[in-house]
């Protein structure tokens, strides 16, 4: 997980504030409703398939998940995920679902990433653990900022490289936040560990590579192909990057 650099709100997004606008004037004419849960707010995750949200998203996590890097392929598919549960929240495993959600986020930037579907629907889903749940903030007239969320933000402000390093190809956090990133998104899944793990190999091998001596043309044109791709695999855009930087650091 490395930190995201998100650009400007797509105009798109403008669109749904009388949407948004809305479902803040029914939550205020009958909150008990809403607390109990009897009722939600359908959050139109559908226009989010429109390319003027989710392809800004996508190219500003240079088309990797926000949380495990993953690289997506041409057309695979993806979510936008709320970091922010919009339906309603859960502090953790077997605890009770908390209605509502943060059905006021729904539309909103700051709250919407691009995702695998794995670690969106297989792990985090409605997971959003708070320092201390009594904060929790259930109506629009809140203050988010008196939250203290125990999920790494992928837009920050945490740097997550600050809270999640790697043991070779395992996710270890060093931090609480990091802790519980790590678990609730499963970054630790076996298929993902498998992954990282063939990428971690190729690292290592291809430094050795790069540490050979150049006994002649041939060999000096290996060992520059080498240090290129070991250049390229810590930058932003390339998969596992938070794993590369720690493997080519140790
Ligand atoms: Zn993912």
């Amino acid at each position: 997980m490395i930190l995201v650099a998100k650009p400007n709100a797509p105009a798109k997004l403008a669109e749904f504030a009388d949407l948004t606008a809305g479902h803040c004037a029914a939550h205020d004419a009958d909150r008990a409703r809403y607390d109990r849960g009897d009722t939600t707010f359908e959050i139109l995750s559908a226009n989010y398939g429109h390319a003027d949200v989710k392809d800004v998203l996508r190219n500003a996590q240079h088309s990797k998940c926000c949380f495990c890097e993953g690289m997506f392929e041409a057309n695979a598919a993806a979510d936008v995920e709320h970091y922010r549960p919009k339906k309603y929240s859960q502090q953790g495993r077997r605890q009770p679902k908390v209605y509502p959600g943060y059905y006021w986020r729904g539309y909103a930037w700051d709250n919407l990433f691009y995702c695998c579907q794995v670690c969106n629907r297989s792990h985090k889903k409605n997971f959003f653990p708070l320092r201390d749940p009594t904060t929790r903030v259930r109506h629009h007239g809140g203050d988010l900022t008196g939250e203290a969320p125990l999920l790494l933000n992928p837009a920050g402000p945490a740097d997550p490289r600050d809270h999640i390093f790697f043991n070779n190809e395992i996710a270890v956090g060093g931090t609480d936040e990091g802790v519980a990133t790590v678990d609730y998104c499963g970054l630790n899944r076996l298929p993902l560990i498998e992954a990282r793990l063939e990428h971690f190999k190729r690292l290592e091998t291809l430094r050795h590579v790069a540490a050979l001596q150049a006994t002649s043309p041939d060999v000096e044109a290996v060992i520059l192909e080498a240090q290129t791709y070991l250049a390229a695999a810590v930058l932003p855009a390339a998969k596992f990057s938070a794993m590369a930087q720690d493997a080519l650091a140790a």
